[in-house]
């Protein structure tokens, strides 16, 4: 959950939303986190129209930011929404049934943008040049990570990704290795330290070592340790990326937390 005050000043304290810049100059947004209110703003103050937004699954801290992304409600602007929805439900609703009372004020109706929803599963496809592959996640409720691959540089999006145990919709820990292969750029899920796991195993997160372990055997260039749990103030996060340099080990693997306004150039 979002988190505010000042031990949470570092890392910051916004739920899950990147934004990729693509070669030809396309906006990839991952996830509707809360993060997504101060992008949306930004968006419209560069006049940015046109936005893709690549879901990984529905749990509440990957689309609570949706209804506060206020290009959603503006007739010129285009959302194109990729994802895939459990069972029996369509991405839309998923989606769009935040914004409605009981939840909010404002009804679906009050979202003027052209939203065009694609659903996605396992299957590759491209905008503008990048190409997406997406990848099912280990996770209660399942869901999708994302390769994002252009000009030979692959960044691999995997948040909610337990490597732990299996879930029904889950790759292996050898399928993973394939699928990341060599990345140069692997953000993991890396929520636990090894002790709190004991309890927490089922809940669709990774350790912090699994997760290192993870970006070690596919040859991964840089690792970001990703989904910091909403008790994990600053001092408490370096201090897990302390861990993870330990774990590591080896000059090859640039290990880092993930913070809040942190850009990277691929
Ligand atoms: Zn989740
Ligand atoms: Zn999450």
């Amino acid at each position: 959950m979002p988190v505010s005050g000042r031990a949470y000043e570092k890392y910051g304290g916004n739920t899950t939303c990147v934004q990729i810049e693509t070669a030809r100059n396309e906006i990839l947004i991952l996830d509707a986190g809360t993060g997504i209110r101060e992008l949306g703003n930004h968006l419209l103050q560069e006049s940015r129209m046109r936005v893709h937004l690549l879901l990984t699954h529905f749990h509440w801290d990957h689309i609570q930011g949706f209804p506060f992304f206020k290009p959603a409600y503006r007739k010129d602007v285009q959302i194109n929404v990729y994802g895939k929805a459990p069972k029996g439900m369509s991405l839309q609703s998923c989606l769009e049934d935040i914004v409605a009372p009981p939840h909010f004020p404002i009804p679906p109706s009050a979202l003027k943008a052209n939203i065009e929803y694609h659903p996605a599963d396992k299957v590759a496809f491209e905008i503008g040049g990048t190409v997406i592959t997406p990848v099912p996640l280990n996770h209660p409720n399942g869901g999708s990570g994302y390769k994002i691959e252009e000009e030979n540089q692959s960044f691999v999006f995997l948040t909610d990704n337990e490597l732990g145990v299996s879930h029904p919709s889950g790759l292996d820990f050898q399928g993973y290795i394939n699928f990341i292969q060599n990345a140069d750029l692997l953000i993991h899920d890396a929520e636990y330290m090894p002790d709190e796991y004991q309890n927490k195993k089922g809940w669709g997160h990774s350790t912090v070592d699994d997760a290192v372990r993870l970006a070690l055997e596919a040859d991964v260039k840089q690792l970001g340790l990703f989904h910091h749990n909403q008790d994990r103030t600053d001092a408490a996060v370096d201090a897990l990326v302390q861990h993870a340099w330990k774990q590591a080990q080896s000059p090859s693997l640039a290990c880092f937390g993930v913070q809040q306004g942190m850009e990277i150039e691929l």
